[in-house]
């Protein structure tokens, strides 16, 4: 089934299931599989005639009573009625003849309708050929089972014709007994007509099964020990029959079933046409055969067969259609040009646009038959023979696009060029159009992917479905025998259908929708990986190997998520349960999350071809968005739009105002605005002034409140970066380059962090156990702090050592009894005092002899440990920073289990590296913070000050301080977002030397904003009426926190010496 296809089917939730019942098909053609009593144990197939072999006497009866505005239902009422003694069982039992029985039965119809009943010509529309026809899978069926070696009876409640002769519209040389009541005079459910019948077969009741579709005679016949299979429809009898036999009864056309009822085609008509177009060879022939195939969900496809003729049908739906959709005039064009021009697709034989025949237009093809795999990793072949299937796929796509469009005379089949482009615009409205809420990945694609278009685009016709499913392959050799399923084809960039090949590589083995190889070894399994396939196409057909393909990738998914997108708000509106619903809601997220991984990839190929190692010409790309200028009444109005960066727009995007972030994050922004605006600033005081009474180390009640307020508004860990989190298991998933415009937010107010989960040392140690925890630590640890129930430690620093190297640090971490025992001296542990403290995550050295960073580690530590004794809390200028604080602390012989350690022995540095560097940089965003809330007091300050008959903000030096902290803070602001944006594009590790730059830069620029205010404020600038004090001893702090300044200059020097 084609991907696409099924994505798009109206009813996505049954094309779910109908895919996996197909799995469960295609498994049950394989025996052996049958669990009855097996081949062998049983003798004799016994058939009911009407109802079994030939439709029920109802069936005929409820057409005529239409036909005839009889009242439906009569005819069988007046059967049933009289029951043994009534004229339909004397008629049966041979005791009445044709007249007899039909005066007898018109007279009951017509008392019980009051109206006369032609009952005469019902029995001959009964007894007519036209009707009265074996079904062909029966005929198949019988022909298997005396095939096996097995017997075969008609038990048949029968009557005589006026000829004298039975009833019997059946070969007779099929079965091996036929037993009629009207020749034995006793009637089914009479034990003694299924004993006739048994005894003429020779077996016992045992050894043989009945097939009948009325319950009291099979009621019967089970009594008397005959196995039973109850008949609504002949196709699933027969499945139940072939279970029982243990071999197959049909001739199986793979992926096909019985038409559904809102499927149904006129078939006298068909027939008729179907004669007139392949001659007097099926004008002799035998019924029409109607399957239909349970893939083509868009277009319907269906099996026919006739005479010896095998045939695709494929139609427009029914109903009113988008007059782009459903083009089957369009698959037969392709189809019939690709076939001259030696692709391999099926013979197309007609095509209909004569919507009298069937209702729609329709083409037909002829029946190609062969091996449709329907699993990526092709399971029990050998890995040679995978690598050979796979080959062929690949050739048989460069075939295809090695096509010459205008000796094929397919010029005009679709546009040249841009198809990219393009088809990024439709699927982004088609997402639009169907959007239930912000995927973020999703908006981060919209904007991604219209800046990195491929600048060179072949144009080639391309198949829009191309998947290893849509292919049929000869079974005895790799070869493809046909490329099916044209609806999507157009003209366009091939290596999107290559990248649409390679998306099983990517997606999981029990991926819902189509099976993936993402968790399976590839290689091992001999399947080229998905880049080695890419490089096979590109190597046939002899052009340069495509780099971007990681983009190709991205655009894949993007455009399957937008698919599910469609089909998740489809089931909202309640066409399939709310399980179903919420499931494909969740793979729209997930592929679009696989769409962006790849973005991500893309953009760290780009940026690793970058110039960026000769400094003057750096060019990686510092400009705005699009959507600029857009002004906002904020600080923050500064939005500019560089036409010159334009030009380089493909190499991504370093967004440097808040009104250029995607809509939803925009919007993420100005809410938390409002919030710290309406309920932060307003209680800062009374918060402040708590920090300094004797209650100090107790929580204050209202940052509580305000955490449960930012928690239902959505206002919580939104600092956990995209990649560290690409599920979005545990945060917002932002980037860090979105997250530095939230987080300067957030520093413009001490107290904020923490109210929307995103303080510190919490984010780094959240960070880590998302990062390096296993899942019992996740369990224990992340989810309580992610919640916001407990608060942590990171406890590294020694008074005895210089700290800022971490490889000095000497508090052991000895192994003892299968405990670790730790014994050390800590200081400056931020938050260490907090009653909410739980978790201390301590570093300390599991082995002096060890290579210097390879002799510390890591071990989460419960506060409750016995041994942990805070001695005191150090202060700031003055300022213990309660209720965390920074506690001195002594751990004697602490003991913590083995699985308390992260990653193992050794893997301290490591550690310590992946948590700062994240926690480095978001200091530095909120210093950021810091600056501009204090340039805004400064500002207010300075209008409203009157000295010297002026006020102070025409004072030449406050103006030029003024300017000066506007630079200041303006250039710090551009690096720290550059830097978020190296984390983003090329990883953390890439970034190292430009998050070195700001930790250096930051807390420095940040000291001289708020020194300038301070004095600009004077002495009311160093007493707490004002944040400015609080700042300023941060700012300070942070010049030697997390390293201090000199530490990140020698790695900025160093690094730049080797450039
Ligand atoms: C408010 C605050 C909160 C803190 N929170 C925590 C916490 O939660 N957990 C934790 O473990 N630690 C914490 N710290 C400690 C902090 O990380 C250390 O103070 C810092 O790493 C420096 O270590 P040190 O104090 O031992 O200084 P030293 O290592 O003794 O360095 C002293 C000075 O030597 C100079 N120096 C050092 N290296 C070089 C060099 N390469 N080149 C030139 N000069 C150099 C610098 O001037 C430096 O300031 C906190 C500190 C403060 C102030």
């Amino acid at each position: 089934m084609g991907f696409l296809r099924l994505f798009r089917c109206p009813s996505f939730p049954w094309a779910w299931r109908s895919a996996r019942l197909q799995l469960t098909q295609i498994r049950a053609q394989h025996p052996p599989r049958w669990k009855h009593s097996g081949p062998g144990s049983y003798k004799a197939v016994i058939f009911d005639m009407g109802g079994v072999l030939i439709p029920a006497p109802s069936e005929v009866a409820a057409v005529w009573e239409a036909q005839h505005r009889i009242p439906s239902g009569t005819i069988i009422k007046a059967l049933v009625t009289g029951g043994r003694k009534g004229p339909w069982m004397r008629f049966m039992r041979g005791e009445m003849t044709v007249e007899e029985f039909l005066q007898e039965f018109g007279t009951q119809c017509s008392e019980m309708i009051k109206s006369p009943v032609p009952v005469g010509s019902f029995f001959s529309r009964l007894t007519s050929t036209q009707f009265a026809k074996q079904f062909s899978v029966m005929t198949e069926a019988i022909n298997r089972i005396r095939a096996e070696g097995l017997k075969t009876a008609v038990l048949s409640n029968n009557f005589y014709l006026p000829n004298g002769e039975s009833f019997l519209p059946l070969d007779r040389k099929q079965f091996d007994v036929v037993v009629e009541s009207c020749l034995e005079g006793v009637c089914k459910p009479d034990p003694r007509i299924f004993k006739i019948c048994l005894q003429r077969l020779q077996v016992e009741p045992a050894e043989s099964i009945f097939l009948d579709d009325l319950e009291h005679n099979l009621k019967a016949a089970a009594q008397l020990g005959i196995h039973i299979i109850k008949v609504n429809d002949a196709e699933n009898a027969l499945k139940k029959l072939e279970t029982f036999l243990g071999f197959p009864l049909r001739k199986i056309i793979p992926n096909t079933c019985s038409v559904r009822k809102t499927m149904e085609i006129p078939r006298d008509s068909l027939e008729k046409y179907l004669k007139s177009l392949l001659g007097s060879q099926a004008a002799v022939s035998g019924p029409l055969e109607v399957l239909q195939f349970s893939h083509g969900q868009s277009n319907p496809t269906y099996s026919i067969r006739m005479s010896n003729h095998h045939l695709v049908l494929r139609k427009k739906p029914p109903g009113k259609l988008l007059t782009s959709a459903h083009a089957v005039e369009r698959e037969f064009r392709i189809i019939n040009a690709l076939s001259d021009a030696g692709v391999p697709v099926p013979k197309v034989l007609d095509l209909c646009e004569d919507s009298s025949i069937i209702g729609t237009p329709f083409y037909l093809m002829e029946y190609c038959p062969g091996q449709i795999y329907k699993e990526a990793s092709l399971p029990g072949m050998e890995p040679s023979q995978r690598k050979a299937i796979y080959t062929a796929m690949n050739q048989v796509l460069c075939q295809l696009h090695s096509v010459d469009i205008k000796a094929a005379g397919l010029e005009d089949y679709g546009k040249h060029g841009d198809y990219i482009q393009r088809q990024v615009q439709t699927w982004t409205k088609q997402y639009r159009a169907t959007e239930t809420s912000t995927i973020p990945a999703m908006e981060r694609l919209i904007e991604w992917l219209p800046q990195h278009l491929p600048k060179e685009q072949r144009t080639t016709v391309v198949h829009g479905d191309f998947r290893l499913d849509n292919l049929i392959f000869n079974p005895e050799k790799p070869e493809v025998l046909a490329i099916l399923d044209w609806e999507l084809s157009t003209l366009g960039d091939p290596l999107s259908d290559v990248a649409y090949n390679c998306l099983a590589h990517y997606l999981p083995s029990d991926f819902p929708i189509t099976r993936g190889l993402s968790d399976l070894d590839a290689t091992q399994l001999g399947i080229p990986t998905a880049e080695e396939y890419f490089k096979m196409y590109c190597c046939q057909m002899e052009i340069p190997a495509a780099e971007n393909w990681n983009f190709y990738m991205a655009f894949s998914f993007f455009r399957v998520a937008a698919i599910l997108q469609g089909v998740y708000k489809r089931s909202l509106k309640g066409q399939s349960s709310s399980a179903t619903a919420e499931q494909s809601g969740k793979l729209a997220e997930f592929t679009s999350s696989l769409a962006w991984d790849f973005a991500v990839k893309e953009g760290f190929r780009i940026f690793k071809g970058m110039p960026n190692t000769r400094p003057s010409t750096r060019s990686y790309c510092l400009w705005a968005h699009r959507r600029l200028p857009l002004i906002s009444n904020g600080t923050r109005s500064w939005a500019t739009f560089s036409k010159a960066s334009q030009a380089a727009a493909s190499k991504g995007v370093l967004i440097i105002s808040p009104e250029a972030l995607s809509e939803p994050v925009r919007d993420l922004y100005h809410r938390l605005e409002r919030f710290i605006e309406t309920h932060v600033y307003p209680i800062e005081q009374e918060l402040r002034n708590h920090q300094m009474s004797e209650a100090r180390w107790t929580p204050p009640l209202q940052i509580e409140e305000l955490k449960e307020k930012a928690k239902s508004e959505g206002l919580w860990n939104l600092f956990l970066p995209i990649e560290t989190d690409p599920e979005k298991k545990y945060g917002a998933g932002l980037t860090n380059l979105e997250y530095a415009h939230l987080c300067e937010l957030m520093g413009k107010s001490l107290y904020a962090p923490e109210i929307f989960n995103c303080s510190a040392p919490d984010t780094g140690n959240m960070e880590l156990l998302v990062r390096y925890g296993t899942h019992e630590q996740k369990t224990r640890w992340l989810l309580p702090l992610l919640e916001g129930k407990i608060r942590s430690c990171f406890a590294m620093t020694e008074p005895q050592v210089a700290s800022s190297d971490a490889t000095n640090i000497e508090s052991s971490i000895r192994e003892e009894n299968g405990v670790y025992i730790i014994s050390g001296h800590k200081w400056w542990i931020s938050g260490i005092l907090d009653p909410r403290c739980q978790l201390c995550v301590f570093m300390g050295k599991t082995d002096p002899h060890a290579p210097r960073h390879q002799q510390q580690s890591v071990l989460l530590v419960p506060m409750d440990t016995p041994g942990i004794k805070v001695l005191r809390p150090l202060s700031v200028y003055g300022l213990e920073d309660p209720p965390g604080g920074h506690g001195e602390v002594l751990f004697e012989n602490v003991q913590v289990p083995k699985d308390h350690m992260v990653l193992g022995p050794g893997r301290g540095f490591e550690i310590a590296q992946g948590r700062l560097g994240p926690g480095r940089i978001h200091h530095c965003m909120r210093l950021i913070g810091y600056s501009e809330r204090t340039l805004a007091l400064m500002k207010e300050r300075v209008k409203s000050r009157v000295a010297f008959g002026k006020p102070l903000a025409e004072q030449g030096t406050i103006l030029a301080d003024i300017a000066k902290s506007r630079a200041d803070i303006d250039q710090a602001r551009l690096l720290v977002l550059k830097a978020a944006h190296l984390m983003d594009v090329a990883g953390n590790k890439a970034a190292a030397l430009d998050v070195a730059m700001i930790k250096m830069v930051a807390p420095a620029m940040a000291l001289r904003v708020i020194d300038r205010a301070i004095q600009a404020f004077g002495a009311a600038g160093l007493n707490s009426d004002t944040p400015l004090a609080q700042f300023f001893s941060w700012a300070r702090a942070l010049r030697l926190a997390d390293g201090p300044d000199e530490v990140h200059r020698t790695t900025v020097a160093k690094m730049e010496l080797k450039r």
